[in-house]
C-alpha cells in the first residue's frame, strides 16, 4: 500500500503542452478513478506516475519519496492496459511468472506467486492454456495477474474493461472491486464509463484538457458538480 502525492505537474510534447499543473493527493489504499474526455492526457498522467514518460516538469511521490528519477520497475507500479497484449505463445503460468523470470527470481518463488495469484484470480483451472484459448474476461484476469505477481504499492488501469462487452464488464467491475478489497492497494483508474465510475471510485478526479476540474467522493461530485462540464459527465444537471 502507498500514498501517491502528484504536486504540479506538466508534461509538454515538443512546444504542445497536454498536462497543465496538475495536483492530486492519493491515500493509502484509495481507488482513484480518472474521467475526462478523449485526449484530455489521462493515459499520458499515468503513464508518468508508471515511469513509462518523462515529466516536464512537477514532482510524483510515492509514500513521502520523490520517484521521478526512478525507473519503472523502482517505483514499484504495475500497470495494466486496454488492449492486455499477452504473450500468445506462452500458457497462463508463463504470461504470469516471465516478468519475475526476467527479473531472475528463483523459480520456486516464481511457482508460489504464480499459483497464489491465479488462486486470487480464479486462474487456477486454466495455467496450462494459451491466451487463444480463454474468454476475453479470462484473458483480462491473467492481465491482471501479471501485475499483482509482483507485489506493487500501486496499480494503474488505463481503461481495462473498454474491449469487453457489456455483461462482462459489469462482472469484472464486481471483480476488481474484490480485488481492491482483498489486496489493500492502492489504485489510480482511467475509464471513460461513468457507471465504472460511480459504482467503483472512492475518489473521482474530472479531468479536461490537461486540467484539475474537481476531484470528489461520486457523491459529491453527483450532488454538487463544480460546472456543467462536470455535471454533463458525473453529476445531475444543474
Ligand atoms: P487520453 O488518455 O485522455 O485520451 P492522452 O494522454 O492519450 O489522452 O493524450 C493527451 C494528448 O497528448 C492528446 O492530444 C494526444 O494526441 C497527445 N499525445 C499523447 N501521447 C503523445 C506522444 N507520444 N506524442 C505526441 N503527442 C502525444
Ligand atoms: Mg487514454
Amino acid at each position: 500500500m502507498a500514498t501517491v502525492e502528484i504536486a504540479d505537474l506538466r508534461k509538454s510534447f515538443g512546444a504542445f503542452p497536454v498536462v497543465h499543473g496538475v495536483s492530486m493527493d492519493f491515500k493509502d489504499g484509495e481507488f482513484i478513478i480518472l474521467v475526462g474526455p478523449s485526449g484530455c492526457g489521462k493515459s499520458t498522467l499515468l503513464r508518468m506516475i508508471a515511469g513509462l514518460e518523462d515529466v516536464t516538469s512537477g514532482t510524483i511521490s510515492i509514500d513521502g519519496r520523490v520517484v521521478n528519477t526512478l525507473s519503472p520497475k523502482e517505483r514499484n507500479i504495475a500497470m495494466v492496459f486496454q488492449n492486455y497484449a499477452l504473450y500468445p505463445q506462452m500458457t497462463v503460468a508463463q504470461n504470469l511468472g516471465f516478468s519475475l523470470e526476467l527479473s531472475k527470481v528463483p523459480k520456486a518463488e516464481i511457482a508460489a506467486k504464480v499459483n497464489e495469484s491465479a488462486e486470487i484470480l480464479g486462474l487456477t483451472p486454466l495455467l496450462d492454456r494459451k491466451p487463444s484459448q480463454l474468454s476475453g474476461g479470462q484473458r483480462q484476469r491473467v492481465a491482471m495477474g501479471r501485475a499483482i505477481v509482483r507485489d506493487p504499492q500501486v496499480f494503474l488501469f488505463d481503461e481495462p474493461l473498454s474491449n469487453l462487452d457489456a455483461n462482462l464488464r459489469v462482472k469484472m467491475r464486481a471483480e476488481i472491486k474484490a480485488l481492491h478489497q482483498r489486496l489493500g492497494s492502492t489504485i489510480v483508474y482511467v475509464t471513460h464509463d461513468q457507471i465504472e465510475a460511480m459504482t467503483m471510485a472512492d475518489r473521482i478526479v474530472v479531468l479536461r484538457s490537461g486540467n484539475v476540474e474537481q476531484i470528489g467522493t461520486p457523491m459529491e461530485l453527483f450532488d454538487y458538480p463544480k460546472n456543467m462540464f462536470v455535471a454533463g459527465f458525473l453529476g445531475s444537471p444543474a
